[in-house]
């Protein structure tokens, strides 16, 4: 294995339990979907791996009857047993194509010690995927360095959407075009429903039970457990109070990317859903004060020293669009999306197309509208998150 070049001279050692790969699987002999459970993708979140072992020996325990199979796998294994969110490269930015791509060129012992839970993990998935014959659908449990409300991640697809209608906490969508390889990108391009959930601050003591909650109505939202299961009425309750009053859906509109020795320091005192005011003072870094380029709400204002993005804006999408958008999906005038200006169908692929970058603001929504999301290269990704800017060019539906 290579040396981790970038591994912080001071290691936290709050090793609580060793972490093994599989956390736990249940079914009960039904048919059904693969439930994949993952956990821990960031040392410093290990309410995730706690909760997802607790609902499988929960499940075990009572031998609950369950439509399909339920797998927990834990993510950056070394990281747990660190304490530190990565030791060298975050894990949950290295699921796109190209970097997995470079994993399978790359033999075993050139692996750092992210490329190694990587493979690992990755094949274990697999493993997971060819054992049952359902069909995999992803569940990524995460905590946040900021306080405040949970809240759910997924890509705006109608599967996505119905999923999470089962976890009465507020989705965010449009997240996995501002960063770039999440885990849930790896299920989402191959057509599976992937969803993440993020429980709360990383030591807070709610964090636990909000994520098993989410498991509970994981479980339900799949169509695997009744609504009506003690577990997911509790979990229900649980979660719509922690939710408060945070708008039921959300869009992303803008990330900070923190650059190479930017120094980034956040302000203190913001939690997830606060309500910022353009021009807010947000944070310093080498260049100077940040400001919100907009007005929205804050989502994951950075209080760690690892992680490259400061913070995302976000703000509430209204129920009629939302009503309206699934209607036009299902209308059949997605043929006449060529003909919009910057936009053109790619030949021999259906359900594809190609959105030039300078296309006007009403094009990108529009799409979005439609399901279709974008698939961009790191390039342009990259020179995109410099200007600050969320939406890439290209889009490809994932409904
Ligand atoms: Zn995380």
């Amino acid at each position: 294995m290579q040396p981790c070049s970038t591994l912080s001279p001071k290691v936290t050692t709050t090793v609580e339990f060793e972490v093994p790969r599989c956390l736990g699987r249940y079914d009960s002999g039904c048919p059904g979907p693969l439930m994949l459970v993952t956990a821990g993708m960031h040392g410093n979140e290990p309410a995730g791996v706690r909760a997802a072992r607790r609902v499988i020996e929960i499940l075990q325990a009572q031998a609950i009857p369950l439509a399909g199979r339920v797998v927990a796998l834990s993510g950056n294994r070394a990281a747990l047993r660190a304490g530190e969110r990565f030791l060298c490269r975050d894990l949950n930015r290295v699921w796109s194509e190209a970097e997995l791509t470079r994993l399978s060129k790359r033999s075993p012992e050139e692996d750092d010690v992210e490329g190694r839970e990587q493979r690992e993990l990755l094949a274990a998935i697999r493993r997971e995927i060819e054992d049952w014959p359902g069909e995999p659908i992803l569940l990524d449990l995460h905590t946040t360095s900021g306080g405040g409300a949970p809240f759910a991640l997924s890509a705006d697809t109608l599967q996505n959407r119905s999923l999470a209608r089962a976890l009465p906490i507020p989705l965010v969508m449009g997240l996995e075009e501002g960063i770039n390889g999440p885990l849930l990108s790896y299920l989402a391009d191959r057509g599976s429903p992937a969803l993440v959930v993020e429980g709360g601050q990383h030591t807070s003591p709610n964090a636990q039970g909000r994520l098993e909650a989410a498991l509970w109505l994981f479980l339900v939202g799949s169509g695997a457990l009744s609504a009506e299961h003690p577990c997911a009425q509790a979990g229900r309750v649980l979660l719509r109070k922690a939710a408060g009053e945070v708008p039921p859906l959300l869009e992303i509109v803008h990330v900070h990317r923190i650059g190479e020795g930017d120094d980034f320091h956040m302000l203190p005192g913001f939690a997830n859903f606060d309500p910022i005011e353009v021009g807010r003072l947000l944070a310093y870094d080498r260049h100077g004060p940040i400001r919100s380029p907009q007005s929205g709400l804050i989502l994951m204002p950075l209080y760690q020293p690892q992680g490259q993005d400061g913070f995302f804006l976000c703000r509430g999408i209204s129920p009629g669009w939302l009503a309206f958008s699934e209607a036009l999906r299902r209308s059949g005038c997605e043929a006449l999306l060529p003909s919009l200006p910057g936009v053109a169908a790619v030949p021999h692929r259906k359900r594809c197309l190609r959105v030039e970058e300078e296309a006007p603001p009403i094009v990108w929504k529009v799409l979005r509208h439609f399901g279709y999301r974008k698939r961009v290269g790191e390039g342009l990704l990259q020179r995109r998150a410099e200007r600050g800017e969320c939406p890439g060019a290209g889009f490809v539906p994932c409904d």
